[in-house]
């Protein structure tokens, strides 16, 4: 079998890649009549997708070759693992490849989506946890499932890569689009690094806000303890916010979006006066049903609408 791919593929990190994938799968089988004589991956121009391709790819036989096409190398990718999901591999678990003791040629050439586009039923395929590290097996894992976003907590992330680019070159080569932040407006201001002296920056029914700094489950290190979420009426607060935001995206150019979230919960919003004035009902109290027996809370969604331009600036 012979593989054709333009010199532009073959140094392009992600599309290089899935011509290394595809290398590799196809060495550990048989390869027989059916089998096409000529893989050729390429990328076209878009307007030979549909406009919701994105990271779509098209499979495309004529006699004796076939080809993988995609208008972005993150969608050759895609496309290789299909050809090898239809020829019998299979990858159920982190670290654990399946693969067949023949592929199945006979099965790709009758699939469905003969020179049809396959757009992936959802632009954006995320894989998000936390309390669990992410490790190289994972990304490899994600990237033959066609997940095209690892979205991570800051704070785990940060863990995560230990200021290394082992995993951030894995997560490169497989065109993953990196996404940091999620549950944890503290983390874009450890109570660790700012809480002595700004104790007013944290909600103001926070022990953090009197200047109590003791963790409830005695087991996190300073630099793990939340100090719940922030006072989002205190310009200095979004000013900080803003200013470490932008600081770790420009030593961060791997990270392309950041998840800007509040910390979980609805009843530890920051109830000082000049928050209230935010709300636009201050009156207004919110209950779930999973804080029924709680005292209710403040209504605080229109607090972030409220902080978000500040944010934007
Ligand atoms: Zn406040």
């Amino acid at each position: 079998m012979e593989y054709e791919a333009s010199a532009e593929i073959k140094a392009s990190k992600v599309a290089g890649f899935a011509l290394a994938e595809l290398q590799k799968y196809l060495g550990m089988t048989q390869i027989d009549e059916q089998a096409p004589e000529v893989i050729e991956l390429s990328l076209g121009p878009p307007s030979e997708f549909p406009a919701d391709a994105h990271d779509g790819f098209r499979l495309v036989r004529s006699a004796g070759k076939l080809g993988i096409r995609s208008a972005q190398e993150r969608g050759l990718l895609n496309g290789v693992y299909e050809v090898l999901n239809h020829l019998g591999f299979a990858f159920p678990f982190p670290d654990v490849d399946r693969r067949p003791a023949k592929a199945d040629w006979a099965r790709l050439n009758k699939c469905d989506g003969e020179g049809s586009c396959f757009i992936p039923s959802f632009r954006h395929r995320i894989l998000h946890f936390d309390n669990l590290r992410l490790t190289p097996a994972m990304i490899d894992w994600a990237g033959k499932l066609k997940i095209n976003m690892i979205q991570r907590p800051l704070h785990e992330y940060k863990i995560d890569t230990g200021g290394g680019t082992e995993l951030v070159d894995m997560i490169g080569a497989r065109g993953i689009e990196l996404n940091v932040g999620c549950h944890g407006f503290d983390n874009w201001l450890p109570p660790c690094t700012y809480g002595r002296e700004h104790p007013e920056w944290y909600a103001s029914q926070h022990p953090v806000h009197q200047g109590i700094f003791i963790d409830p489950t005695g087991e996190l290190p300073p630099s793990e303890f939340s100090a719940g979420q922030v006072c989002l009426s205190n310009p200095d607060v979004l000013a900080e916010f803003s200013a470490n935001v932008v600081g770790f995206l420009k030593a961060n150019p791997q990270v392309r979006t950041v998840s800007l979230w509040p910390n979980d919960g609805i009843d530890n919003w920051c109830a000082c006066e000049s928050c209230l004035a935010l709300e636009p009902e201050p009156g207004r109290r919110e209950t779930t049903e999973a804080s029924q027996d709680d005292p209710p809370a403040p209504l605080s969604r229109d607090r972030c609408v409220s902080a978000a331009p500040q944010r934007a600036e």
